[in-house]
């Protein structure tokens, strides 16, 4: 008989753009819980300051610089955690980049970026895990798409685009995917985080500061992803909507 208050395995979970936000909320909940979590990003200075207060904590967390633009660089950085730890249980591909603005405002190198960092780099993530997935008889795969995934607004085409693209990927690679094979879409609403800082264009930046007036703690969303890594093997959580409850 199974023992159902057994603890579980600790798993080995990457999670992209854990510098800040929700992926430092998730990185951080999920050492908490006992996995060892591999917190990646490109400021490595911040992902230093997260391991060196998790492990602290007693936890266990290890920072690794990672663009996610770079399909080399998160092949060999996988490679490296499977060479490290035997194996690769989870990939959280959280980061992401919101560079919202009109069509009509031409800032084709943020619709690059946008390209870049949410539809490359999650395909990068796929491309470097699934292998390794394969050979292992199972993993999850975690993806950030958004409530931009389910509609669009006047200045989120790009953003909403990209995160279409973002749930479709998961979804596709759920129907693809070998048995064994988790995959888990997370849609967020509004949530604390640097996402909107980085908006330049001043009319989407205006619209976002209303709009971003009601949100929850990235460790909601964390909270969520927690959740579905701690299901049992045979069920697959394959999407979480969670936004504030005010949010319309
Ligand atoms: P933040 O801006 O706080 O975090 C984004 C993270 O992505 C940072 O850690 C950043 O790290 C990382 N990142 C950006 N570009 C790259 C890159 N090229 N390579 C590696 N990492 C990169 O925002 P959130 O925490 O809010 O966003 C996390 C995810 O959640 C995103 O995918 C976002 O679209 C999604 N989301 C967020 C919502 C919200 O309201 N906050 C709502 C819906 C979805 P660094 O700069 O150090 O590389």
């Amino acid at each position: 008989m199974t023992d159902t208050f057994a603890s579980p395995r600790p798993k080995i979970v990457l999670v992209t753009g854990a510098s800040s936000g929700i992926g430092a909320a998730t990185a951080r909940r999920l050492a908490a819980e006992g996995h060892v979590v591999v917190a990646t990003a490109r400021r490595a200075d911040r992902l230093e300051e997260l391991a060196h207060d998790a492990s602290a904590a007693g936890h266990r967390m290890e920072a690794r610089a990672l663009d996610v633009t770079d399909r080399a660089a998160f092949a060999d950085l996988v490679g490296r955690v499977v060479a490290d730890h035997g194996r690769l249980d989870v990939l959280v591909g959280n980061a992401g980049a919101m560079l919202l603005s009109r069509l009509d405002s031409f800032l084709v190198d943020e619709w690059d970026r946008m390209l870049d960092v949410n539809v490359r780099g999650l395909l990068h993530g796929v491309a470097a895990v699934l292998p390794r997935f394969r050979e292992q008889g199972g993993g999850h795969v975690v993806t950030l798409a958004s409530i931009g995934a389910h509609q669009v607004s006047a200045t989120s085409a790009v953003y909403s685009a990209t995160k279409y693209a973002a749930w479709a990927l998961t979804e596709g690679l759920r129907l693809e995917a070998d048995p064994g094979i988790r995959v888990t879409t997370i849609s967020p609403g509004v949530v604390e985080s640097e996402l909107a800082d980085h908006i330049t264009d001043p009319h989407a930046a205006e619209l976002m500061t209303t709009y971003r007036a009601a949100s929850i703690s990235p460790d909601a969303v964390a909270g969520a992803i927690s959740f579905a890594l701690a299901q049992p093997d045979d069920v697959d959580v394959n999407e979480i909507v969670v936004r504030p409850t005010r949010q319309r």
